[in-house]
């Protein structure tokens, strides 16, 4: 079973989302497991203090070393990373994704206000995981969108979907566009929308040529990052 345990000062923000559809039904079956642990907890005061103002001054309130360092003292198991949401951390992506999988699970750290005291980071070797360039309020949000990227992958939970590796990024690209019925669409600008002539040959070669391309012309028109690193990879092939 796959443990992923989240820090946090909202725990009933768990499972959320993850608890609906094949997260939440892969959850029931055992397949991976999710604690979520209270922060304030392991506050020291009677007050339940968990933050406070920052050294040299400044917005916001910070939580505090002591508190979190204790917190995450609980569920550290060795072999297990220990991930810090963070828009400072490495963009998290499907190849990190797939290594955790891979793993026995994840301990994910959920910052709020400012963040958390530096000191945590190093005393705990904290690997920092961005969801991407913009700030939430808190990390619960982002540590759902990574469970649930890592969840997806878990054998059983999505039938052959996920493993296809057709998908977005499995292989440097972004998908080909999808199309169902009916055949022709007319859409609210009363204009009739036939999928394209391709998919409906049930040529199987044709079809994935068809795909293949797509692909490519997506990654070169949206994503000048991904198409370049593609493009050299295929080069470096060679
Ligand atoms: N003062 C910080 C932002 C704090 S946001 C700064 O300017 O960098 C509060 C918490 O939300 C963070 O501690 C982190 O856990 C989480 N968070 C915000 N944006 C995030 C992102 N893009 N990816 C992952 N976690 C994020």
């Amino acid at each position: 079973m796959w443990q992923a345990s989240v820090l946090t000062l909202f725990p009933e923000m768990f499972p959320g989302p993850l608890g609906l559809s094949l997260a939440g039904k892969a959850l029931r079956d055992g397949t991976w497991s999710l604690d979520a642990v209270d922060i304030r907890r392991f506050a020291t005061d009677r007050h339940g203090t968990v933050d406070d103002a920052p050294f040299g001054g400044g917005a916001g309130l910070v939580l505090k070393p002591d508190v979190l360092s204790a917190a995450i003292a609980t569920v550290a198991r060795p072999g297990v990373p220990l991930l810090l949401m963070s828009p400072r951390g490495r963009p998290f992506d499907q190849v990190r994704a797939r290594e955790l999988v891979a793993g026995p699970g994840a301990v994910l750290v959920c910052g709020r206000y400012e963040g958390i005291d530096e000191r945590v980071v190093e005393a705990h070797a904290l690997e920092e995981v961005s969801v991407g360039d913009f700030v939430l309020s808190g990390g619960e949000v982002a540590a759902l969108a990574v469970m649930d990227a890592c969840v997806r992958l878990l054998p059983g939970t999505m039938g052959d979907a996920a493993s296809a590796g057709e998908e977005s990024f499995e292989d440097g690209l972004l998908e080909y566009p999808h199309y169902t019925r009916p055949a022709i669409w007319r859409g609210p600008d009363g204009i009739d929308r036939p999928v394209p002539e391709v998919l409906l040959s049930g040529h199987h070669a044709k079809v994935a040529a068809w795909r293949a391309e797509r692909r490519r012309e997506i990654t070169r028109l949206r994503r000048a990052d991904l198409w370049a690193r593609f493009a050299g990879t295929e080069t470096g092939k060679r």
